[in-house]
This record gives C-alpha cells, structure tokens and sequence, in this order.
C-alpha cells in the first residue's frame, strides 16, 4: 500500500513538473514566433514571409533552415544573452535591424556554439553587438531535430550566469553518483565475479559518460571537443547503457524465470539498441536524418523489457520486483524524453535534469538491488553447502543402526592407546532364515542401541556398523586387559539386549569378538590382527573374545621381545 502511494506521489510530481514546465516555457516563448523552411533564406526574405507562426507552446520547426523571431523587447533588455538547445547543427545565422536601417547577419558556426556551451545542451552567446532596432531573427541551418530552433530565446546576462553555476553543481552531483555506483559494481565484480555486477559497473560508466556529455560538463575538460563529437558520444553512450540492460536483466533474474523465447527477444532488443549508437554518424555519412529511427528502437526493448519483467513478477521472482522499483522512476522520465525527442511536446533543457536525476537514482538503487540479488546468492550457496554437508553426513552414517558406516571408519584418524574390538553375530543366517530378515534387521538394530549406549557411558571412544551382521568398536585404554574385560562385559550383555528388544526368538542370539592393540601408523594391519582373534574365536567355539595379550614395549633391552601374534595365544575370556 505504501509502495503504491510512493509510486503515486512519484507521478503527481512528475505531473507537476511537466505542468509548470509548460507554464514556464509557454512564458518564456511569449511572442516568439517560427517560421519553418528547407531552403535557406536570407534575413530579408525571411522577415518578410507571411506564413511565420507564432504559436510558440508547441512550435513546429522541422524545417532543415527553420527561422526564430525574437521580439524586441526581449532583446533590447540589459545584457542580452541567445540560450538555446546546442544539439548538433551546421550553425546559426542571427540577424538584426541596426538604428541606421541596415540588417546586420553573424554566422555562427559549430565550433563558436561549442564555445559559448552553457549546462546541459546549452550554449549562450551574448548578444551585446545587436543593438538595433526591432525582433531578433535566428536562422537555424540542419538542425538535428526541432528541438534547436524551438528552444531558442533571449534571457539576461545574469540569470543565463546563474542558470549555468546552478546546472553544473546539478550535473556534478549526478556524475558523482553515477562515477560512485560504478566504482561500487566495479569493486563488487572483483570480489564476486557475478556477470550482472559486471554489467552493472559497464552500465554505470555509460550513464556518467552521456550525462557528462549530453549535460556539456564535458567541456571543462575538453573544451576543443566539437558538439557534433558531443552529440555522437552522448546519443552512443544512452544507446549502449539502455542496450546493456538486456542482459543485465537476464543476469539479475533467478535463472528459471524466463523462457528461451523471452530470452532470445530481450537480447534481441538490446541488439537493436546497442545498433541505434552508431545512427548518429551513419545518418551523417549517408546525409539522413536517423534521429527519429534512432528515438524508435528503443520502444521494442522498452515493451519487451516491460513484458519480461511482468512475466518473472508474476513467476514470482523478486529480481524482477526489485527490478521493478529500481527502474519506476526513470523509465516514466524516459517515456516523457521519447515522447519530446519524438516532437509531441516540448519543455524548456532544464526538464532535462529530472532524466538526469532519475537516471543517478537508478544507478544507485540498481546498486542496492544487486547487492540485495548477491545476498541472495549467498543465501543460496549457503543453504546447498549445508545440504551437502548433510549429504556427507548420511553417506557416513548406517540408517539401520544409527551408527557410522565402514566409510566413516575408513577416515577415521588413530590415536595412540586405542584397541579395535570387531563383533560378528554368531549364525545370524539362520536368525535370517528362521525368523524373516525383518526379526534380522530388529537384532541388529538391537546391538546398535546397545553399542551407541555405550558410546554414550564411555567405554567406547567410538562405533561402526561395518557391514553385514559385523560392528567395530575402539576403545581408549593402555591395558589390554582392561579393554578385554570391558569389551566382553558388552558382548554377554548382547542375547539378553537381543530378548529383550526382539521377543519370541528360541535360541539367544551371541557375539563373537576379536580385540587387538591399534598400531596408529598402520590400521589397516591392527584390523587384520583383530580380525584373526575374532576368526580364531569363531574357530573356538563362537560366543567368546579372543585378544592377544601384547603388552607396550618393554623397558629393559634385554626384557623378552614381543610375542609374535599367533592363534593359539590369544584366550577366551570366559
Ligand atoms: P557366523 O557365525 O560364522 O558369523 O555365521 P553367520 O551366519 O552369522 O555368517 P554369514 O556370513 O554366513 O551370514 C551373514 C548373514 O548376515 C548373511 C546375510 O543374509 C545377513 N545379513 C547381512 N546384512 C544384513 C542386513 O542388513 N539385514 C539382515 N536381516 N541380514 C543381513
Ligand atoms: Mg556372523
Ligand atoms: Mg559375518
């Protein structure tokens, strides 16, 4: 709701300002007249023609050598100064009645209008020289569009001057903005290496080249630069970053959300507009106008754009609200600029300015959105590292008997003082055979409930289900003795857990058991002792232990040595 009165209060304004925008520019233009003409006149010509318009709100000047009549009084006030729109055109030829009753005629070419550059696509030339009598004529030769001879008029001196600082302190603060979002997506690229950041910085760059050029800072900085190189730069430099929005847009999106077909179209589209950059001086080269060709390619890409947007909202991506938000304000700035660039209306070069701000906050909100769409990733990982994780955790465990499996025996890292004990349940095929492998299933889960319990008191350090009907255990103790004590206190409690736990067997259900010391730097051999003692208990008779009695090795050098491992010398402890 509050989003939507936001958005709102957005439109009033922008409403507002196109309104009194008018007001002031119809004020402004109050008794200029037009009169529009391919062939080049001279001034007495044109003063003299019939058809001048003098509808000024709207002034249609389409004319490639259109003429402007600025009234006298205008002109005659202190310190006269021409403002107009220095969009690229062959020049002007201004002209006036001086009090001896000659017509005095300046050209100004080019070069003289990027001189006397002002803010924005302005140029100011003073026009203290004219001091005569009667209108001011100014004939505009190829302008690039009608905006050159429409935004024509005479202001004093002083405000042209305060006009200027106000514009360049504007100016330099959206260039900062755009030049800080850039930086920003430039060192988030670095770190993430994330195309839509990537694309973002590129878009950034972009944005602050055109408005540093269409806004004329440019100038300070190059000041020989023609406004014809100003105008290809700027137009190209609009029509890249609008291009660049294409894929950003399918970057940003979660991945699934737009079709192939979308895909294909939206990158169509910024094709289109990435072409529409090299209009200008291709239209120059062949001697055509492609502004107006220009202005047009990019509707496909604002509707598709729209509709792509649309259609992952409603998939419900919240890219494509954030999205959304972050373009609201400068995509209703860029409908008002296409529809002036296309000559419906026209308001006076400072309107301009809300396109530049507009532009600057969605540089900046875009830049919230792509660290908003990085945490998201980020989320992401983080929810598939820990699936992962747990994925490594069951590949681990054994689901039968809630006790790690052989792999998770296999990692295991040996301490010193530990002894391997291996279980085996003495003729558990016929338990299979005579009571079903679910009864089967019930025993082994019986033994692994007692193993983990256990675990839980501390006589073992840890538990494995090896496989089959066969568990490991390790102990932690310097007496072997003592390990076999405990060992095989656990093992005669396994029928009477296996009663309790699974009723109605016949014959209680017995464990043989193998301990042997572990050798830290060499398991895998400490496993086949302990498996030998426990084959050697299966060979004895089954329900029993069997270890062999080495003890550390002894102190004295002459002390009798270790006693070889050998069968007959392990011992049932019963
Ligand atoms: P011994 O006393 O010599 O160890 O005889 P045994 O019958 O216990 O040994 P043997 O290796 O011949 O048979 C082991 C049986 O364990 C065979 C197999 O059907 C059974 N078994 C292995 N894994 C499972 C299991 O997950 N569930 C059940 N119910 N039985 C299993
Ligand atoms: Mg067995
Ligand atoms: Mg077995």
């Amino acid at each position: 709701m509050g989003r939507v009165f936001h958005h709102l209060l957005i439109l009033l304004a922008v409403a507002g300002f196109a309104i009194s925008a008018g007001a002031t520019r119809a004020a402004e233009g109050a008794g200029k007249c037009i009169l529009p003409s391919d062939k080049v006149l001279t001034a007495e010509e044109a003063a003299s023609a019939p058809d001048w318009r003098c509808n000024t709100v709207k002034a249609d000047a389409r004319g490639k050598h259109s003429w402007v009549r600025i009234p006298a009084e205008a002109v005659s006030a202190d310190d006269p100064v021409l403002i107009g729109d220095a969009m690229a055109s062959d020049g002007l030829l201004l002209a006036r009645t001086l009090a001896d009753d000659s017509m005095m005629t300046r050209v100004i070419d080019p070069a003289t209008l990027a001189q006397n550059w002002t803010t924005g696509t302005r140029f100011a030339l003073p026009l203290s020289e004219f001091d005569g009598k009667g209108p001011l004529y100014v004939r505009v030769d190829r302008p690039l569009g009608p905006d050159v001879a429409d935004s024509l008029r005479v202001v004093p001196a002083k405000a042209a001057a305060l006009d200027r600082t106000g514009s360049l302190v504007l100016l330099g603060i959206v260039i900062g903005m755009l030049l800080l979002t850039a930086v920003v997506s430039g060192f988030m690229t670095l770190a993430l290496r994330r195309r839509f950041a990537a694309l973002h910085f590129a878009f950034s760059l972009l944005l602050a080249v055109y408005v540093a050029t269409s806004g004329s800072l440019v100038f300070l900085v190059a000041p020989d630069l023609s406004l014809w190189a100003r105008s290809v730069v700027s137009y190209a430099a609009v029509a890249w970053a609008i291009a660049l929005l294409a894929p950003f847009a399918l970057a940003f999106f979660e991945p699934e959300m737009l079709g192939p077909r979308m895909r294909r179209l939206t990158i169509a589209c910024g094709l289109l507009a990435f072409a529409a950059g090299f209009f200008l001086p291709l239209g120059a080269l062949f001697d055509v106008s492609l502004r107006t060709a220009y202005n047009l390619s990019f509707i496909p890409g604002a509707v598709v754009t729209l509709v792509a947007t649309g259609l992952a909202w409603h998939r419900g991506s919240e890219a494509a609200r954030v999205f959304a938000l972050a373009w609201s304000v400068p995509f209703l700035f860029a409908i008002e600029r296409l529809a002036r660039n296309l000559g419906l209306y026209s308001l006076p070069p400072i309107a301009d300015f809300g396109f530049y701000l507009a532009l600057a906050f969605e540089a900046a909100a875009l830049m919230a959105a792509v660290g908003w769409r990085v945490n998201m990733l980020r989320r992401e990982r983080d929810a598939a590292l820990a699936a992962s994780t747990d994925l490594a955790r069951e590949a681990r465990y054994d689901a039968l008997t809630e006790l790690g499996n052989r792999r998770d025996y296999d990692a295991r890292e040996w301490q010193d003082g530990e002894m391997l004990g291996l279980i085996d349940i003495d003729r558990f095929k016929s338990v299979n055979d005579t009571y079903g492998h679910a009864t089967g299933d019930c025993v082994l889960e019986a033994i692994g409930d007692l193993l983990r319990r256990e675990m839980a008191d501390g006589t073992f350090v840890g538990a494995w289900r090896l496989g089959g009907e066969e568990f490991a255990v390790v102990l932690q103790t310097d007496h072997v003795e003592r390990a076999a004590l405990d060992l095989d206190r656990v093992r005669r409690e396994i029928p009477y857990v296996i009663d309790a736990q699974v009723p109605g067997l016949d014959d209680p259900v017995t464990a043989s058991v193998g301990l042997a010391q572990v050798d830290p730097a060499d398991p895998a051999t400490s496993y086949r002792e302990a498996d030998l003692l426990l084959y050697s208990a299966k060979r004895g008779g089954r329900d029993r232990l069997c270890f062999d009695r080495r003890t550390p090795a002894p102190e004295h050098p002459d002390a009798a040595p270790l006693l070889p491992l050998q069968l007959n010398r392990s011992r049932k402890v019963s």
